[in-house]
């Protein structure tokens, strides 16, 4: 990797230095906000001990949800740095604005191995804008805090794949480095993408359709079998001339996946029952039906026992596996077996089988933990979706590349 690493950061020296680190902290929260799996908390924490360690004057920023270029309580890092507090066992204080006065203030008040974090990034309507002087122009404000002398650390692997000011241009304005979780997460995924073993067995599932819908056509080259389970199945199911009633269905991608289908379709391993609810509910009614029988108004939420037995058993011989996006909405109990089935079966392949097994996304990562599976039965747990499946399709990672630069 033609980058330089926090360890040769450390090498320089971070003593009584602003070190700015982009982490990763978009963790879920409920209804009342609570955190509901704090994964990406604990990956953030060697890199910042490090710097801690060193004496370094630790800047976070970092993003939550989508609170779309405005400042929205609903959406502030408040609960992350509670939690983070606690897990590094020094406080983290939380600054009332991202570059504002009171960032600024906390920051020019730091003292060696003191940790700070500035509110959610996204709350500015510049961070991810596609303008690059408009970005530019708010990663100098962030860049500032880090005064002179500072340095920058990417360590956000979730975000990598993107573009935006505080992953990608705040890197070109000071020197730059990649934090021991993008280094880790990178030197993992690399095996997969470069030379996987075979048979190399894809699990595809999730909410966001029309996101990973270009997933499959890419990775479908290169992988022995793709499975498709979860709210983007419903699409395809369509395309074969199933009614889906209420499912979640991208009806503009139907054509799409006519040719995938044509294309691919001995490749693509697709549910053969599934879990059909009367609403969107957790306490729905429930039905085990065929892929032609959701009941009219009815939607399906998971995939049914035969289906997790059918993907069990292509999951078994395989020597590789990548998976990304929950095979139903794990986050209710009647709708959990899919997931929680699939991930079992990945399991077993990595134990029996001895199959290179890794886990991309935050609610794939999530459900692991959240259904009580044993997080070290996989070989690997990425903390980054989008951005390990970019990474496995081919795609160039823009907040890698620019610290190659
Ligand atoms: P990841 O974060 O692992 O990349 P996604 O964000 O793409 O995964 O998708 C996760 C979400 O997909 C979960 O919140 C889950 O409830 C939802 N989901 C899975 N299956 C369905 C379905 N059949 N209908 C609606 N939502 C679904
Ligand atoms: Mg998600």
């Amino acid at each position: 990797m033609a980058f330089q690493t926090l360890d040769d950061l450390l090498k320089e020296g971070v003593e009584s230095r602003h070190v700015l680190v982009r982490s990763d902290f978009n963790v879920p929260l409920d209804e009342e906000g609570n955190i509901t799996d704090p994964g990406r908390i604990n990956a953030s924490l060697p890199t910042i001990k490090a710097l801690v360690e060193g004496g370094a004057k630790v800047i976070l920023s970092a993003h939550l949800g989508r609170p779309k270029g405005e400042v929205n309580a609903k959406f502030s890092l408040s609960p992350v740095a509670e939690a983070l507090s606690e897990a590094l066992g020094q406080y983290v204080a939380l600054a009332g604005d991202v570059t504002g006065e009171d960032a600024h203030e906390r920051a020019n008040g730091l003292n060696d191995g003191d940790v700070m974090l500035v509110e959610n990034v996204r709350f500015d309507p510049r961070e991810t804008s596609k303008d690059e002087a408009e970005r530019g122009q708010f990663a100098d404000e962030l860049v500032a805090l880090a005064a002179d002398n500072g340095a920058f650390v990417s360590d956000g692997f979730g975000v990598v794949h993107r573009a935006q000011a505080s992953v990608y241009d705040v890197a070109k304005r000071l020197p730059a480095y990649a934090g021991k979780l993008v280094e880790k997460e990178l030197s993992v995924l690399s095996t997969v993408a470069k030379e996987p073993e075979h048979p190399y067995v894809v699990v595809l599932g999730g909410a966001k359709v029309s996101d990973k819908l270009g997933v499959i056509e890419a990775l479908a080259g290169k992988a022995d079998k793709v499975i498709i389970g979860g709210g983007m199945c419903y699409t395809l199911l369509a395309a074969k001339g199933y009614n889906v009633q209420e499912s979640l269905l991208q009806e503009d991608q139907i054509e799409n996946c006519k040719d995938l289908l044509e294309r691919f379709g001995d490749k693509l391993v697709l549910p053969v029952d599934l879990i059909a609810a009367s609403k969107f509910a957790a306490d729905a009614e429930t039905q085990v039906v065929e892929l032609d029988s959701i009941p009219e108004g009815w939607m399906s939420l998971d995939i049914g026992p035969k289906s997790v037995e059918k993907f069990a058993e292509v999951l078994a011989s395989s020597k590789t596996v990548f998976w990304n996006g929950p095979m139903g909405v794990f986050e209710m109990e009647a709708f959990s077996k899919g997931t929680a089935g699939v991930a079992q079966a990945i399991i077993d392949a990595t134990a029996n089988n001895g199959s290179f097994s890794v886990v991309g996304g935050g609610d794939s990562a999530a459900s692991v933990r959240m259904l009580g599976l044993d997080e070290d039965g996989f070989s690997h747990i990425s903390t980054g979706g989008g951005a390990s499946l970019e990474y496995l399709e081919g795609k160039e990672l823009p907040g890698v590349s620019v610290l190659e630069a």
